[in-house]
């Protein structure tokens, strides 16, 4: 789960990392009454979006830049209502953009130089990993790709956690000196804390900046939360933004379906994670693209599946849906009425395939003869899989 920049404030200000104030404004009289609040005369409005590149995005309307500065609270009114309920596209929103149905106004800060901090979990040390560069406000995929001796990595012993020393040591190799040392490596620390005490998956500060004064802040932030670690937060899990998310996953989490949207046109409905891997994986090796990840469960309910399919059929791009069932503990003959009963809601004039095996196979394989549907039959999964791709691009 991702959260909005105004939202991290909040937690930057509760784990004490050192940010710009702000407040959220949805109007520009909010705006307007927001920016008085704050008592300076220099503010900076700032588009609310799960993505990044705002500053260089463009609206649809043609009004460029999702983040502005300005020098009067009637400005920030006036930039507000040019962004709020408008489409910002960048670079990370790909080209439908994202409407934007709040912005942030915050007090400006003097910048002296940008930097780049992040904190992720590394898969290949399993540790928590730091990611810093001098080369901050720009894009880090960039510097990585083309000075990867600008970027700075700290991995962290798990239970040890950050120590003071690896933040000293960051602080100094991004060329902070003096009272500078102890701001950043104190903002370093801070940020970790946050990052492990509230199951994070992804910190990025960009640009973290220091000011002409040698004060350290955190002027951006883009979070990922653990999922699976939601509940243990319910505070956070209340700054959920459902407008943000693929609307096909939030559908889904609404019947505990695992599944991921993805870009491609073959629809998949699998039991069983490692199932559903393989079966997009044979997709990929006969030349399709699967639409989703899909995992119904072990012991999926027919309703579940209805739903399931019901989201599948949902989907635009979807041209074929290709459903691989082993019934191990979930039956074959339930996977079956699920599908039809679907099927019966809904206009199914996309091709079905279907390949069951396991428990109750016959009496699943026979619902689904009767049920007068047109079926594409498989045996196996790799037979399954080609009759998709093929079905796909016939079409
Ligand atoms: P992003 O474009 O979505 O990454 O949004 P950011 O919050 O990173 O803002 C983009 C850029 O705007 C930053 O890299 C800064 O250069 C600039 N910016 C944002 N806030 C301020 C501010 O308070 N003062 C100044 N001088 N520049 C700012
Ligand atoms: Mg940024």
């Amino acid at each position: 789960m991702n959260i909005h920049e105004y939202q991290a404030k909040a937690l930057f200000d509760k784990f004490g990392v050192a940010t710009p104030r702000g407040i959220a404004a949805t109007s520009g009289t909010e705006a307007l009454t927001a920016a008085k609040s704050l008592g300076t005369t220099q503010f900076v409005v700032k588009a609310q979006i799960h993505a990044g590149g705002r500053g260089k995005g463009t609206f649809k309307n043609g009004f460029q830049g999702g983040v502005h500065l300005v020098d009067s609270p009637e400005k920030a009114q006036e930039t507000a209502e040019k962004m709020l309920g408008e489409v910002l596209v960048t670079h990370q929103t790909g080209e439908d953009g994202k409407l934007v149905r709040q912005v942030l106004i915050a007090e400006t800060i003097d910048i002296e130089k940008e930097y780049y901090f992040a904190i992720l979990v590394d898969r290949e040390t399993e540790r928590p990993s730091i990611i810093a560069s001098r080369e901050g406000g720009v894009e880090i995929e960039e510097v990585a790709e083309k000075h990867p001796e600008k970027i700075f990595k700290e991995f962290v012993h798990p239970t040890m956690g950050l120590q003071p020393y690896q933040a000293r040591k960051l602080a100094n190799q991004l060329g902070f000196t003096g009272k500078q040392i102890r701001k950043a490596s104190s903002l370093f620390l801070a940020m970790y804390k946050l990052f492990i005490e509230c199951d994070c998956s992804m910190v990025e500060v960009n640009p973290l900046v220091l000011t002409p004064d040698g004060d350290v802040l955190a002027l951006d932030a883009k979070f990922g939360f653990d999922d699976n670690a939601l509940f243990r937060h319910p505070d956070i899990a209340a700054m959920r933004d459902p407008e943000e998310e693929d609307p096909r996953e939030v559908e889904a989490s609404k019947f505990d379906l695992n599944y991921i949207g993805l870009d491609g046109n073959i629809g998949c409905m699998v039991n069983g994670a490692g199932l559903a891997m393989s079966t997009m994986d044979i997709i990929k090796t006969c030349g399709g693209d699967p639409a989703n990840f899909l995992d119904v469960g072990g012991g999926a309910t027919e309703s579940q599946v209805k739903e399931a399919f019901r989201i599948l059929l949902g989907d635009p791009k979807v041209k074929a849906i290709l459903v691989n069932i082993f019934g191990g503990i979930m039956q074959c003959d339930v996977i079956a009425q699920g599908i039809i009963n679907a099927a019966k809601t809904v206009d199914l004039n996309i091709p079905l395939i279907v390949r069951l095996e396991g428990t109750n196979v016959e009496a699943g394989r026979a619902l689904l003869n009767e049920s007068g549907l047109a079926l594409i039959t498989a045996e196996t999964l790799a037979d399954a899989a080609q009759k998709a791709v093929d079905s796909v691009s016939a079409a």
